[in-house]
């Protein structure tokens, strides 16, 4: 194993870093103090038209996809992908978006007119996309869904409702999951995904409000809505396979977890060192010192489990272990910066932006109350230690 990057990959990382310079002077206000990845914060209005304007200079520097393969006109280098995740996300840049991760499986399992009908308006950075997988009765129990899907002679039709699909409202394009075969002789064996525009007739988009504030999850209300067939994704009753390598990817999110929880990390220890009480900066109280060092020692541990992730995958090794250990991991150290936050805060962590008196942008207050949905969304930790404890791991009976 080795974890040290080529002169290539070294340079790469240069270049990505001029590239956010460039993006902070001519993008992004000059007290920026960063967003959390993902389309959530997007839904603040004064961020959705920056998050836009970098996606499409992502797309313009053709790094939408370094990491898909090169004849799908990708990057083929997971690497370099992995270098400009890192960049973005610890400097808070807006605009990472799962468009990306669906263009993987548009990748994996479209037909090839898909393919060139869906994949460079992506590369270009051009269109958002949502994910469709949740129910009111169903989350990590996915397989249980119960939005149908019925087939016409031109089109599937659709009824039922969604739940928490983030940014749907501001979406080109939704992946959506539904059952196809409601007499399947097992649940998992009867569920189709297709590519659905949501702003189709018989779509209705409520947003929900988060504890955050914002507004970026979405109950999503299928009223026959229909869907052309060239719009399955994979072969019909066969989305579990599509399922499946979508979990892969979302297991992935511990080091994309950690790398922000580094951002407001960073924040903390410079706070640290600018404030004073008493005469004395609060970097020299041996308590606050003490709890840094060792939340410190977490992150790094994270951040190399996380390498080391990305090692294996370049390598073609099964990663399903790791991941799922790094993304329960991550989480957990993202709340414990946010609570050492609010505690060396104290009542100033309670403000949020718009008070004149809040520190670090109330930022400190957003990672706390946004990073409680780090153990959940993509797979809740509960269900991962269960994958830890199962055949992936200790093999113990389920
Ligand atoms: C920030 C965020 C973004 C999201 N974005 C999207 C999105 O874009 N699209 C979308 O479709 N969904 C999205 N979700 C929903 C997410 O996929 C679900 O929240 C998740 O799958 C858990 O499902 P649930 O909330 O229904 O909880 P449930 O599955 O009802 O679980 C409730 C609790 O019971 C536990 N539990 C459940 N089953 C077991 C078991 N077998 N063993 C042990 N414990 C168990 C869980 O761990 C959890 O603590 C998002 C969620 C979050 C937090």
């Amino acid at each position: 194993m080795d974890f040290r990057f080529t002169e290539e990959e070294k340079a790469f990382r240069k270049e990505v870093r001029d590239f956010i310079e460039e993006v902070f002077q001519e993008v992004l206000p000059s007290d920026w103090l960063g967003v959390d990845p993902g389309p959530e914060e997007e839904t603040r209005e004064e961020v959705y038209p920056l998050a836009v304007e970098v996606w499409r200079r992502l797309g313009a520097k053709g790094w939408i996809g370094l990491g898909w393969p090169k004849e799908h006109g990708g990057g083929g280098d997971l690497a370099k992908d992995w270098i400009l995740k890192e960049e973005l996300i610890y400097q808070g840049v807006p605009g990472m978006d799962p468009a990306v991760v669906q263009g993987d499986l548009i990748l994996q399992f479209g037909t090839e007119e898909q393919k060139s009908r869906f994949i460079p308006a992506i590369a270009r950075g051009e269109v958002k996309y949502a994910i469709g997988m949740s129910e009111p009765n169903v989350g990590s129990d996915m397989f249980a869904l119960q939005l149908k899907a019925v087939e016409e002679a031109d089109c599937y039709v659709l009824n039922g409702q969604k739940i928490w699909n983030t940014g749907i409202h501001q979406a080109d394009w939704c992946v959506v999951y539904a059952r196809t075969d409601p007499n399947a002789p097992k649940k998992h064996l009867g569920i189709s995904i297709f590519i659905i525009d949501p702003k189709s007739p018989g779509i209705t988009i409520r947003q929900i409000t988060q504890m955050t504030g914002l507004g970026a999850f979405c109950e999503v209300f299928y009223d026959d809505v229909r869907v052309p067939k060239d719009n399955l994704l994979g072969e019909k009753n066969k989305g579990k396979d599509v399922s499946m390598h979508a979990f892969a990817i979302e297991r992935t999110y511990g080091l994309v977890i950690l790398h922000n929880a580094r951002r407001y990390f960073d924040q903390l220890v410079q706070y640290c060192k600018e404030t004073y009480t008493n005469g004395q900066p609060l970097a020299k109280d041996p308590v606050i010192r003490n709890r840094l060092a060792e939340m410190a020692i977490e992150i790094e541990v994270g951040c190399n489990m996380g390498e080391r992730i990305n090692w294996m995958t370049s390598q073609n090794m099964l990663t399903v272990l790791p991941s799922c250990q790094n993304k329960i991991y991550g989480a957990r150290v993202a709340q414990s910066v946010a609570s050492l936050g609010m505690q060396i805060l104290g009542p100033y962590g309670q403000l949020d932006e718009k008070s004149k008196w809040a520190q670090l942008g109330g930022r400190m207050r957003h990672m706390y109350l946004s990073s409680r949905a780090w153990s959940l969304a993509g797979g809740t930790s509960e269900m991962s230690r269960n994958i830890i404890a199962g055949r992936f791991g200790l093999g113990l009976p389920s």
